[in-house]
């Protein structure tokens, strides 16, 4: 929730509400009597971009903490495709930009990064596709799972770009 106006009147809306409520004002701006309603967006928007980048961040953080303790979440395009042949993904989290190249089974969509020549699954024909990650998250909603498309995060990227918490 948003609310216009200054600091001083915003600490004061934010102390006439319940805790729960006012826990959920993410920001403050100030606002003209008169502001046109594509004015108030334009100053919205950085606040709810900053809010977005916060909950990402915190969302990765529990991803690598899980993954680093084996807990249910995997890391790295390698790990992320094992999870989804198990039909394990709950929540598929990628970088924007992440591209990669694999390959994928003609017959029954198995996809992989390693180079093989025929499916190991069904012995199906094997043809390179250019965005795995696409058919990742193709598969992953198929499956149930939940996407997150993450735009921008230093330490997703030094991690493999990819990852995904696991049905238990
Ligand atoms: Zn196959």
């Amino acid at each position: 929730m948003i609310i216009g106006g200054s600091e001083e009147a915003v600490a004061k809306v934010k102390a006439m509400l319940p805790q729960a409520v006012a826990d959920k004002v993410i920001g403050t701006f100030q606002a003209e009597m008169f502001a046109k309603s594509k004015e108030i967006l334009e100053k919205v928007k950085p606040i709810l971009r900053a809010y977005e980048i916060q909950k990402e961040s915190e969302t990765i953080e529990d991803l690598l903490t899980k993954a680093m303790k084996n807990e249910d979440a995997v890391i790295g395009i390698e790990n992320v495709l094992n999870a989804l042949q198990e039909g394990r993904i709950m929540k598929l989290l990628f970088l924007k930009d992440y591209k990669q190249s694999g390959l994928a089974c003609k017959n029954c969509g198995y996809l992989t990064i390693q180079h093989i020549s025929k499916c190991p699954y069904c012995k199906g024909e094997i043809h390179e596709v250019n965005y795995i990650v696409d058919l990742i998250a193709q598969k992953a909603v198929e499956q149930g799972a939940v996407i997150e498309v993450v735009s921008e995060n230093k330490k997703l990227k030094e991690s493999g770009n990819i990852g995904a918490f696991l049905r238990f």
